[in-house]
């Protein structure tokens, strides 16, 4: 009898998962509770997969041997508690897809930066003439890029859902940008429990691979300190000068990998901000681990574009600067945000709290705000922090009434920073949707 793999969720991981796992001759059924869109319907259908939408039939799932389960599903969901007490492997995507490639995977984790770190990478690779895909969170399905295409390369975004989904998968360089809370809701409160699921990105590492992290990290270094670690660790840091791998001095960022030297000036980086410039030291090792020419990788850390809602310049309107940082669902991305704006802001904030505690964004607001809109259904958390930091505090219900408050509040030079700390979900789709209208309204003024 084939192998029966039952996948839960037809979303971009879903997907991908059932199509490699059909070319490679399971018996696999697909389940999502939610309506699955068009685009996944038709590529299971081109590729005869049984699937259900709606509801998730307990005979057909329970007896899978297998079960590679979507990152956006909780352990805590019934169907899951279920499936665990039957005692059936659940697994994700990218460790059902990292049996099937012997290419060099190099994976990148953290609370923040991922998918910044990870398209930059991309860039270095590709720009170096690598055979090379992107994978993970970003772009098409990790899977899916191992069933249809022959890369010789992966930069793969792991989240900690995917981590903990994770046994046997082996990178082959990976990346850990630091940990900060987040998503502490799936985690039941419990920063231990979140932290643990980050340190996963080092298990299997072996002698032949390499660790990279972050030593300004503080949790990062707590957590190391508790693991033996066999692969070559290289650190990057801001505050100090270090061994091997990266630091700033003199304004340049200096990148050591196996005694070799580059440095290019902050100034040239396009990626801007401090939170940015660890992202370009991560890459830059990573790059040079690779052998990629140092000329190749500096004129990838001036020219890379960025990425869509991080910290985006979109435009200016009559005089009023607006950036777009819909991406930041958390505090410490928003900490960043602030700590890079140089001119009077007007902070669009708000959303669905992940239990945010703000009290570390107070100097910054204090130093470097003017007015606050508050962007969400319930707004009163946000006033309660900031009511004796700032006297302008202001609510709006939707993103165009935010976008006008916030315009009429500015003057020439100001800065109107989208950057909102929270989950979108209770007035928009997602966090694209949410940049996406603010540009829409910003160009509507
Ligand atoms: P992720 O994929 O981990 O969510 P992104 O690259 O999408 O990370 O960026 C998410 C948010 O975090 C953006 O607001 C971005 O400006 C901010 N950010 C990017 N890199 C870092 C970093 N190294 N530390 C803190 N915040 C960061």
């Amino acid at each position: 009898m084939e192998k029966r793999i039952v996948i839960l969720g037809a979303g971009e991981s879903g997907t991908g998962a059932a199509v490699l796992a059909k070319t490679k001759g399971f018996d696999v059924f697909v389940t999502d509770i939610g309506k699955i869109k068009p685009h996944y319907k038709e590529i299971l259908f081109n590729y005869e997969i049984e699937y259900e939408e709606e509801q998730h039939t307990e005979r057909y799932i329970l007896n899978a041997d297998e079960i590679i389960k979507s990152p956006g599903i909780s352990d805590k969901n019934e169907l899951v508690q279920l499936i665990m007490k039957k005692k059936i492997p659940v697994i994700s995507e990218i460790e059902f897809a990292g049996r099937y490639t012997t290419a060099k995977k190099i994976c990148i984790t953290g609370s923040n930066g991922k998918t910044t770190t990870v398209s930059l990478l991309h860039h270095m690779l590709r720009r170096a003439g690598l055979n090379c895909g992107m994978a993970g969170n970003v772009g098409k399905s990790f899977a899916m890029q191992v069933a249809t295409k022959a890369y010789e390369y992966y930069v793969i975004e792991l989240s900690s859902f995917q981590l903990d989904g994770m046994y046997q998968f082996k990178p082959d360089i990976s990346i850990l940008l630091n940990i900060t809370p987040d998503h502490l809701d799936r985690y039941n409160n419990n920063m231990q429990n979140y932290a643990d699921s980050k340190m996963r990105i080092t298990q299997n590492l072996s002698e032949d691979d390499y660790f990279i992290y972050c030593s300004d990290d503080e949790i990062t270094i707590t957590e190391l300190e508790k693991i033996v670690l066999r692969a070559k660790q290289l650190e990057f840091s801001q505050t100090k000068k270090v061994k091997e791998g990266a630091y700033v001095e003199n304004e340049q960022m200096i990148v050591k990998v196996n005694e070799d030297e580059m440095s290019v000036p902050l100034s040239e980086l396009s990626l801007k901000g401090k939170h940015n410039t660890y992202n370009s030291m991560a890459a830059s090792i990573a790059s040079r681990i690779l052998e990629i020419k140092k000329e190749v990788i500096r004129e990838c850390l001036q020219d890379f574009a960025g990425v869509e809602h991080r910290l985006e310049r979109f435009i200016k309107v009559h005089g009023i600067e607006f950036i777009n940082d819909s991406k930041a669902t958390n505090v410490n991305s928003t900490w960043y945000a602030l700590e890079c704006m140089t001119t009077p802001t007007i902070w669009i904030v708000g959303g669905v709290d992940k239990g945010n505690d703000y009290s570390t964004l107070t100097d910054l607001v204090k130093e470097k705000v003017k007015a606050i809109v508050c962007l969400g259904v319930e707004n009163e958390k946000i006033h309660n922090a900031f009511k004796g930091v700032i006297e302008n505090i202001v609510d709006a219900s939707s993103m165009k009434e935010a976008v006008n408050k916030a315009y009429k509040m500015g003057e020439k030079d100001d800065t109107v920073l989208l950057s909102p700390c929270c989950a979108s979900f209770d007035l928009f789709k997602n966090y694209e949707d949410r940049g996406s209208q603010f540009k829409e309204c910003v160009r509507e003024l």
